[in-house]
């Protein structure tokens, strides 16, 4: 297959590794910087350009958007749809995994388990949204942040109403959640692959740190997930309608909880703590899935 790859820095592991997964296979990857892409919308000929040339037909396209660049990320992956080139990840499921609360609304409307989360728009309304949540403690998230910047532990109510009004100060949207204390500062990460769960990894925030994130200095270990926690994983893939994605899950007392769905999760933590080869197997599922024109809406 001739798959490009949109992304920004090829020397970052993930982006690395799904190369050498893919020439490994026998493919011609192309390593194409998002942002230099531009295009023509015209009707029955659409083209992207790059650096001076008119791209080639791609059987497949590998999207990794970073969040800061999903606006103009989405056009392009867009425009290799419409030529029918085949998605790794397809650009509406892309768009509804970067917007928190769309993604949590289908999730709830599926049935998958949630911490208790309300928002509001009107500054006047954040007594009551704050009632909603529970009491302190809780959880105030920026509703565009990554890697864990933007998310606060608010130990009282007073507390999270001032975190919440200094948000509210700097123009942000935000939610505000339930906190799973019994989660421990760690949380689960799963690697969903063509509707199968393929690597699981628990990540630990660092001494006194709540958040997990590796980015926060979190450490990772692999993990056996249990059957509800595996069925959580697939489920909330298949309702973002992402082929390849990581379903980031609290453990609560009642069960496990989803608290994001990644459409462009790093390879390198999952690998280097499970051994299991993920970009080998997000290459395998490419080869069976990427037909011309199969390019499809899914997700619910
Ligand atoms: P980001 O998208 O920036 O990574 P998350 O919403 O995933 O933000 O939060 C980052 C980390 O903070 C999570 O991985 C988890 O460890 C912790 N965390 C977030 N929300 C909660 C919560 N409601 N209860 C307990 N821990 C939480
Ligand atoms: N399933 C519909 C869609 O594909 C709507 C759900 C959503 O907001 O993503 O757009």
């Amino acid at each position: 297959m001739k798959i490009a790859m949109m992304a920004r820095n090829p020397n970052l592991y993930s982006h690395i590794r799904l190369k050498e997964a893919a020439e490994e296979r026998g493919h011609e990857l192309t390593i194409i910087n998002t942002l230099r892409c531009y295009m023509n919308i015209a009707a029955r000929r659409p083209e992207v350009y790059y650096n001076g040339e008119k791209l080639p037909r791609f059987d497949a396209v590998i999207p990794r958007i970073g969040a800061s660049v999903t606006f103009y990320g989405l056009a392009v992956l867009r425009q290799f749809e419409m030529q029918g080139v085949f998605p790794l990840n397809e650009s509406v499921a892309i768009g509804r995994s970067r917007d928190k609360l769309r993604s949590m609304q289908l999730l709830a409307r599926e049935g998958l388990g949630l911490p208790v989360t309300t928002f509001a728009h009107d500054p006047k309304q954040t007594e009551e949204v704050l009632k909603l949540a529970g009491s302190a403690p809780l959880v105030v998230k920026l509703l565009e942040g990554t890697q864990g910047i933007g998310v606060v532990l608010a130990d009282t109510d007073r507390s999270a109403k001032s975190v919440i009004e200094a948000f509210r100060g700097a123009g942000v949207n935000i939610l505000v959640q339930e906190f799973i204390k019994e989660a421990g500062g760690t949380d689960i990460r799963a690697l969903v692959v063509g509707g199968r769960v393929i690597a699981t990894m628990q990540r630990k925030g660092a001494e006194g740190e709540f958040r997990s994130n590796l980015h926060r200095g979190g450490s990772a270990q692999a993990i056996k997930i249990s059957p509800i926690e595996r069925s959580t994983a697939i489920r909330a893939a298949k309702t973002m309608g992402l082929n390849v994605c990581g379903v980031d899950m609290l453990r609560a007392n009642h069960g496990p909880v989803v608290m994001e769905v990644n459409s462009s999760p790093g390879l390198e933590g999952v690998e280097k703590a499970t051994g299991i080869d993920v970009a080998g197997k997000i290459i395998e599922s490419l080869e069976k899935s990427a037909k011309p024109g199969k390019t499809k809406t899914r997700g619910k």
